[in-house]
């Protein structure tokens, strides 16, 4: 039995001429991420050539070429692997921390402070105006001329509405109405949960915040920007608001 192998350096996948992942059989320090063991991953060390026939590409390329499912995974792999890299001390003592034998936790010999992966909860809005305009910002970061939706960080003690206010009034200086909950998707840039919402304009006047936008309009459908590519979940919110589309379900790709 071959076993399927996700081998990474930082956020990209080791894949071949077709975006297939490498048939290898079990490696040296892998991470087993099913129950019988077929699938691995590692990290590609720097100092290790890429292999013959092989190419690194970055995660988010292959959310265009992969089932949701194999991105999924990959995710989870890419996910798993950062954490355990991240926690080979013990947050509470500084001792050196070991594999759970069982569960996805380093545990510290020490003091037996066991540490768990997390994920991030994001919040990210479509808003919309009337029935043909929805509001997309560019990011001030972002050299490309992609305008996409509000996103940002959960933060402590706050409800994802509260989130979904609380982000739209800092960024571009609305207030919203009508937040209706729409789906949710794993985003691994590096471990974030992102959950979905539409909301409606209720007020205000668009006032970026400058240090992370550089625009932010109400777009007609018919005069739309650049948007996310298909795969990632700001795409399929898009297509749901302009077409009645679905976000999501457990049977469909991302639209
Ligand atoms: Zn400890």
């Amino acid at each position: 039995m071959h076993s399927k192998a996700y081998i990474f350096r930082q956020q990209q996948l080791l894949v071949d001429d077709d975006f297939q992942l490498p048939q290898v059989e079990k490696l040296q320090h892998d991470l087993n991420l099913s129950e019988d063991g077929e699938i691995i991953a590692r990290d590609l060390q720097d100092d290790k050539a890429v292999p013959e026939g092989y190419q690194l590409v970055p995660i988010r390329q292959l959310v265009q070429v992969w089932s949701r499912q194999q991105f999924e995974q990959a995710s989870r792999a890419v996910q798993l692997l950062e954490w355990r890299r991240n926690h080979q001390f013990c947050s509470h003592c500084g001792h050196q921390t070991q594999q759970h034998v069982s569960q996805y936790a380093m545990v510290c010999p020490a003091c037996g402070y066991n540490q768990y992966p997390r994920v991030n909860p994001c919040v990210i809005t479509i808003i919309s105006r009337g029935p043909d305009e929805i509001l997309l910002a560019k990011n001030a970061r972002n050299k490309t001329q992609m305008y996409s939706l509000i996103a940002g960080f959960v933060e402590v003690g706050e409800t994802l509405e509260e989130a979904v206010r609380r982000e739209t009034l800092e960024e571009v200086g609305l207030q919203v109405k009508n937040i209706q909950y729409l789906a949710s998707q794993p985003w691994p840039f590096p471990s974030n949960l992102m959950m979905a919402f539409k909301a409606e304009y209720h007020a205000g006047d668009i006032q970026i915040q400058e240090n992370e936008l550089s625009d932010a309009q109400f777009f007609n459908f018919d005069q739309l920007p650049e948007i996310p590519f298909q795969g990632s979940i700001a795409h399929a919110m898009i297509m749901h608001v302009m077409n009645g589309t679905p976000v999501a379900d457990d049977t469909k790709e991302w639209l």
